[in-house]
C-alpha cells in the first residue's frame, strides 16, 4: 500500500495544503487538496472518495474535481450527513453544479455518486475493504480502517479529540494515521474543538499498546502549521517517553506499509 500525503495541515497557504490522502493513486480519503495538488491525468486514476467528515477543510476540492472530471462518474463515500452538508452548502446547485444529476448541454453524465457509508459496516470500495468508525468531533465524523487486498491496514481518524480509545478493539492497523492539531499549552482550545494535542494523544496510544499489545507506526496529520515546531518538541517527548517513533506527515511525503 503506497500512501501519499497531498495535504497534512488544518491551514492553508503556498507550502501548507488541507487534509488529503491518497491511496495506491486510485483511493482518495478526505478532499482539501485533491484537485490542487493533483494533475488532471492523476486526477482521472481516481476510482472513489473517502470523506471523513463535513468540515470546509476536508471536502473543499469535491466541486473542482468534480469540474474536472466531467464524463465519468466518481463514487464519494461518506456518512449521510457528511453528504447532505456536501449537496446542500458546496456542490449545492447555487454555487456550483449538483454533479450528481445530469445537466442538458453541460453534464451528460453525473460526474459524482454519493454513497453512504454506516459505521462498524465493512464494504468493498474498489477491492479495499473499509471500515468507518465514528470519533469524538464537533460535527458528526468518522475515521476509516482501509485494507489493502494484500492485507495491509491503515487507520485513518480523521479529524478526532479524545475517546478513540473506545475504538481500539475494532481496529488492528499496522499504520495509524491520526489527528494532532495544537501544542499542549492549548488543551483547551483542543478539547473544546475536538482535535488532539500531544498529551491527549499520549494517552490513547498507552491504552492502544494495553488492548492491542503493540505500538502501530503513527503519524500524526492535521498539524496546525504556526504551532507545528512547539508541537514537534513536544511529539519527542512523547516518543521518548513510550520508546516509540512518531511520524509527521508532511505534503508530497509518500510511505509504504
Ligand atoms: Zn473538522
Ligand atoms: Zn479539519
Amino acid at each position: 500500500m503506497i500512501i501519499r500525503f497531498l495535504g497534512a495541515h488544518n491551514a492553508e497557504s503556498r507550502d501548507t495544503k488541507l487534509v488529503s490522502i491518497l491511496i495506491d493513486d486510485v483511493l482518495a480519503v478526505d478532499a482539501g487538496c485533491l484537485a490542487s495538488e493533483l494533475t488532471f491525468s492523476e486526477q482521472e486514476k481516481i476510482k472513489a472518495i473517502l470523506l471523513s467528515h463535513g468540515h470546509y477543510d476536508h471536502i473543499r476540492d469535491i466541486p473542482a474535481f468534480a469540474f474536472n472530471n466531467l464524463g465519468r462518474t466518481t463514487k464519494i463515500f461518506a456518512t449521510p450527513h457528511t453528504l447532505k452538508i456536501l449537496s446542500s452548502h458546496l456542490a449545492d446547485g447555487v454555487i456550483y453544479p449538483e454533479f450528481t444529476k445530469k445537466i442538458p448541454l453541460f453534464l451528460e453524465k453525473p460526474s459524482l455518486k454519493y454513497v453512504a457509508l454506516e459505521p462498524f459496516n465493512p464494504v468493498d470500495i474498489e477491492g479495499y475493504q473499509v471500515m468507518t468508525l465514528p470519533v469524538n468531533h464537533t460535527i458528526r465524523a468518522v475515521g476509516f480502517e482501509i485494507t489493502s487486498p494484500d492485507g495491509k491496514k491503515v487507520f485513518y481518524t480523521g479529524d478526532t479529540g479524545p475517546g478513540l480509545s473506545a475504538l481500539w478493539e475494532n481496529v488492528s492497523p499496522q499504520l495509524i494515521i491520526v489527528d494532532l492539531t495544537f501544542p499542549n499549552r492549548l488543551e483547551n482550545r483542543a478539547k473544546n474543538s475536538a482535535h488532539l494535542c500531544p498529551k491527549m494523544l499520549k494517552k490513547e496510544l498507552i491504552e492502544f499498546r494495553r488492548v492491542k499489545g503493540y505500538f502501530p507506526q503513527i503519524i500524526l496529520i492535521h498539524l496546525s502549521p504556526r504551532l507545528e515546531e512547539e508541537i514537534k518538541e513536544e511529539v519527542k517527548e512523547v516518543s521518548k517517553e513510550l520508546k516509540h517513533s512518531i511520524g509527521i506527515a508532511c505534503e508530497g511525503e509518500k510511505l509504504i506499509i
